[in-house]
C-alpha cells in the first residue's frame, strides 16, 4: 500500500488529515522526491526547495555521498546502544570534535535533545565546578528563542503557540532582549547564572541578525562573570550562513583555518539539523574536558544516541561541505541573492526589506503580522515551482540547499520577482 503510486496530492493531504494529529499547517504540496537543490510532488512536478527542512538539507537533496554512507553501514550494523563499544563512533568522535576544535563531543539525535543536554550540561557544570547551591542555577535565554518543543524548552520561551497550556513550567531560565549587550550585563549580576543560551542569528523568529560584535561581547562578558557561552547553531551552523558557524563570524576561510581574531569560542555549541545533511537525525553538543568532565557514567543518554549509522552520516556530511567549499558558495550566493532582493524592494511596495548571512534570509512583506498575504505569497510561489515557508505571519524565509549554481540561483530570483509582481497593488 506504501507503494501505491497512485494515489494523488489530494489523497495523500487527506490521508495525513484524518489520521495524522495536526501539529503541523503545511503547504499543500506533498513531496515525493528530492534531488540536490530539487524536490518533485506527487504528479512529478518539479519545484525548488527553498527552506531545506529547516536548513537540515544543506549538502542537497539525497547526496550521494550521505546516503552511500548512510546505506552501506546499515547494511552492516546500525544500533548496539552504548552498552557497549561500536567501530564507527570514536573514529567520529575524533573527526568531529577535530573539525570545529573541540575537546569532547557528546551525541544526540535531534536538537532539542541536544539543546536539554547543554542545558543539562550546564547546570551540573554550575553546581560541582562554579560553586552554585544546589537547584538554585540560572540559564539566561533570550526573547523569541527558539530551541525546540520540548516541556524544558518551551518552559522558556515566550510564543504562546509553543507554551500555552504546557505549563507548569521548569523554572531556571531568566529572559532578556536579544541583541542587547546592556541587558545581558545586567543579567549577569543576579544571583546564580551558570550560562547564556542564544542563537547566533535567531531563525524561527524570522532572521533576526544582531548587531556586528553582539556575539563576541556576549562571550566576552560571560567569561568575566564566570558563565558558560552556549551556542544553539543547530539552525545557522554547518556552512548555512557562509561561515562553517556562525560564531566563526565574517571568516571566509570555510571553517578549517586556525581560529581567526573573528571566531567566539562557545564553552558548549550545539549543531543538528545539517549534521546529517537531513539524511538522518544526528545532533551534537560539544565542548572542552574542563566542562565535559562533570557528565559520567549513567548521568546523562540516549539508545540511538552516538549509534553506527549516525556516525557515518555525520562524517559524510561533514565531509559534503568542505569538499564542496559550501560554506564559500553560501557565502557569495548570498550576496548575490540580497542584491536581487533589494533591486526587487527599490520598486516594491510589497516588500520591506530583506536581511540574514549567506543562505539564510528573510524577506519582511509590508503586511500586518496577521494578515495572510505572505502565505499566499508561499502558495503562489510553489504554483510558480519554488517552495518556501512563512515565518510569523508577514515574513518570508529563503534557505535553499548550499549546493545551488550561481545560476540556478538567478532562475529562483526571477520566480520571486515574478510572483512577488503578482501580488503588487
Ligand atoms: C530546529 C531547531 C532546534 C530543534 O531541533 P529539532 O531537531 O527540531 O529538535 C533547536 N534550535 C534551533 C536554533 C533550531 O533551529
Amino acid at each position: 500500500m506504501l507503494e501505491n503510486k497512485t494515489m494523488t496530492s489530494e489523497d495523500l493531504i487527506k490521508l495525513e488529515d484524518k489520521h495524522g494529529a495536526h501539529n503541523y499547517h503545511p503547504l499543500p504540496v506533498v513531496l515525493a522526491k528530492g534531488d540536490g537543490v530539487h524536490v518533485w510532488d506527487a504528479e512529478g512536478r518539479k519545484y525548488y526547495d527553498f527552506l531545506s527542512a529547516y536548513s537540515a538539507v544543506n549538502q542537497g537533496h539525497c547526496h550521494p555521498a550521505i546516503v552511500g554512507a548512510m546505506t552501506k553501514q546499515a547494511e552492516t550494523l546500525t544500533l548496539t546502544s552504548r552498552a557497549f563499544y561500536n567501530d564507527v563512533l570514536g573514529p567520529y568522535e575524533k573527526f568531529i570534535t577535530e573539525y570545529f576544535g573541540f575537546d569532547k563531543v557528546l551525541p544526540m539525535n535531534t536538537g532539542a535533545e541536544a539543546v536539554e543536554t547543554a542545558i543539562k550540561l550546564c547546570r551540573k557544570w554550575a553546581y560541582e565546578k562554579k560553586g552554585i547551591d544546589e537547584n538554585k542555577a540560572q540559564i539566561i535565554v533570550c526573547d523569541n528563542n527558539f530551541h525546540g518543543r520540548t516541556t524544558t524548552i518551551v518552559s522558556f520561551s515566550n510564543d504562546p503557540v509553543a507554551n500555552k497550556n504546557f505549563g507548569p513550567y521548569t523554572p531556571g531560565f531568566i529572559r532578556i532582549p536579544y541583541n542587547d549587550l546592556g541587558e545581558l550585563e545586567r543579567a549577569l549580576q543576579g544571583e546564580n547564572i551558570a550560562g547564556f543560551l542564544v542563537e547566533p542569528i535567531q531563525g524561527e523568529a524570522g532572521v533576526m541578525v544582531p548587531d556586528e560584535g553582539y556575539i563576541k561581547g556576549a562571550k566576552e562578558l560571560c567569561q568575566k562573570n564566570g558563565v558558560l557561552f552556549i551556542a544553539d547553531e543547530v539552525q545557522t551552523g554547518i556552512g548555512r550562513t557562509g561561515a562553517l558557524l556562525r560564531v566563526c563570524g565574517d571568516c571566509s576561510c570555510g571553517g578549517h583555518c586556525e581560529k581567526q581574531e573573528t571566531y567566539t569560542e562557545p564553552d558548549i555549541l550545539i549543531l543538528g539539523k545539517a549534521l546529517s545533511g537531513g539524511a538522518y537525525p544526528v545532533s551534537a553538543v560539544l565542548a572542552n574536558d574542563s566542562v565535559m568532565e562533570v557528565i559520567q557514567p549513567g548521568q546523562h543518554g540516549s539508545t540511538f544516541g552516538g549509534n553506527p549509522v549516525a556516525g557515518a552520516v555525520g562524517v559524510a556530511a561533514l565531509n559534503v561541505i568542505r569538499d564542496e567549499k559550501l560554506t564559500q558558495n553560501a557565502r557569495k550566493l548570498g550576496e548575490i541573492f540580497r542584491d536581487r532582493m533589494n533591486q526587487m524592494i527599490e520598486k516594491s511596495n510589497l516588500v520591506n526589506l530583506v536581511r540574514g548571512r549567506g543562505l539564510l534570509n528573510a524577506i519582511v512583506i509590508n503586511d500586518s503580522e496577521d494578515s495572510s498575504t505572505a502565505w499566499d505569497i508561499c502558495v503562489s510561489l510553489k504554483d510558480n515551482g519554488l517552495l518556501a515557508k512563512p515565518t510569523h505571519g508577514n515574513i518570508i524565509r529563503f534557505a535553499p540547499p548550499l549546493v545551488m549554481t550561481e545560476e540556478q540561483l538567478h532562475d529562483c530570483c526571477d520566480i520571486i520577482e515574478r510572483t512577488i509582481a503578482e501580488f503588487e497593488k
